[in-house]
């Protein structure tokens, strides 16, 4: 895995976060609340909210027959922090007699889904059902890795995807989710025998096996050699999450190039009527200047005032005031009004309101 953490730069890697002793003893049901939390506590791999996983197993009704179930995530739950009860359980034999079925619209896929429940109280059940229903393995997840969505995003996927995994693997053109591509994928599975894994076009990745652990990890390795793909398609110029413009390490040509792009920014930024706040740092004193976050909206100027400008912790530049008019790009920028910058290194915009940027 420390090859694809490699090519993961700046994104976080899919760690192997099994752990047999937490795993031991465990009922099926509540293992596969523990996989689904360690396939959600890494959101590279299961964004929030995203994905849905799934275990077959027996479970007794209630005139106490024992009857095959299908435990699949809840609609609305998130793999991070979903427990046993999130998971309504399904007949599985209500649920495989729709494999002859050549077409259902959403609306009749859910009210069947309902008719199918263990239990009369649980969740409803993940859109993506009939997906794990079909698919005959004891455990199968679905998951949008960060890896997999580039890796199916890009024009030339589909054969990238042939060429790093083979007949390991089968390539679904984009489809919405619901009954028709629960269909198409048993289908091809059915078609290809040896296939490990479904990558679904800009959607996502399915994996399976006959334990937890085994399904778990095929998703990770999964996820690792699309990223490797990624890696080797691009020749070393592609990289999730990493620099997209050469880093200035210069201190001296950094202070300068702040000091004769600040201005311009601050006037085009005070343009703006909903008001944004501009924060500007560096990682530390000594380091390079890594951070140029355009932080979060605020309704007002005034909303955020006290703003001033830190510059190299030696002057002290007021800029707060009000809400200016909009001005041209072409007008100077209050910034350029009051005072030109000193030629110091612009360390910092402060704001009353500490916000929460994102990363620009
Ligand atoms: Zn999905």
């Amino acid at each position: 895995m420390s090859e694809a953490t490699a090519v993961l730069r700046g994104i976080p890697a899919p760690e192997d976060r099994w752990d047999d002793h937490a795993s031991a003893g465990r009922s099926l049901l509540e293992e596969l609340a523990y996989r689904s939390n360690l396939l959600g506590a890494d959101r590279a791999l299961a964004n929030q909210g995203g994905g849905n996983t799934s275990a077959k197993g027996m479970t007794t009704d209630h005139l106490g027959r024992e009857v095959r179930v299908l435990w699949v995530k809840g609609s609305g739950t998130d793999l991070a922090t979903i427990t046993p009860a999130g998971f309504p359980g399904l007949r599985l034999d209500d649920l495989l007699p729709l494999r002859q079925r050549d077409a259902m619209d959403d609306a009749s896929m859910v009210d069947y889904l309902l008719r199918c429940a263990v239990r009369p109280d649980q969740p409803r059940p993940s859109i993506e059902t009939l997906l794990h229903a079909f698919i005959p393995a004891e455990h199968v997840e679905h998951t949008h890795p960060d890896a997999i969505i580039a890796l199916t995003s890009t024009p030339r996927g589909h054969e990238l995807v042939e060429e790093a995994f083979g007949s390991q693997a089968v390539w679904l053109d984009y489809e919405r989710p619901g009954f028709a591509m629960s269909q198409r994928i048993a289908q091809m599975l059915e078609e290809n025998p040896d296939a490990r894994a479904v990558l679904l076009e800009r959607h996502g990745l399915v994996t399976w096996g006959s334990t937890a652990k085994e399904s778990y990890h095929a998703t990770l390795e999964f996820v690792g050699r699309a990223a490797l793909a990624i890696e080797r398609a691009a020749n070393g110029r592609f990289g999730l999450g990493g620099p997209k413009v050469a880093e200035l390490r210069d201190g001296g040509k950094q202070s300068s190039l702040l000091a004769g792009a600040l201005p311009a920014l601050r006037g085009s930024l005070l343009e703006d009527a909903d008001g944004v706040v501009l924060d500007v740092g560096r990682a530390d004193r000594g380091g390079d200047c890594k951070k140029a976050r355009c932080a979060e909206k605020v309704r007002s100027w005034s909303d955020v005032a006290p703003f001033r400008i830190e510059i190299a912790g030696v002057t002290h530049q007021d800029l707060r005031g009000k809400r200016n008019p909009p001005t041209p790009m072409s007008e100077p920028s209050p910034m350029q009004k009051t005072q030109p910058l000193q030629g110091q290194f612009l360390h910092r915009v402060v704001s009353g309101h500490q916000g929460h940027g994102q990363a620009a």
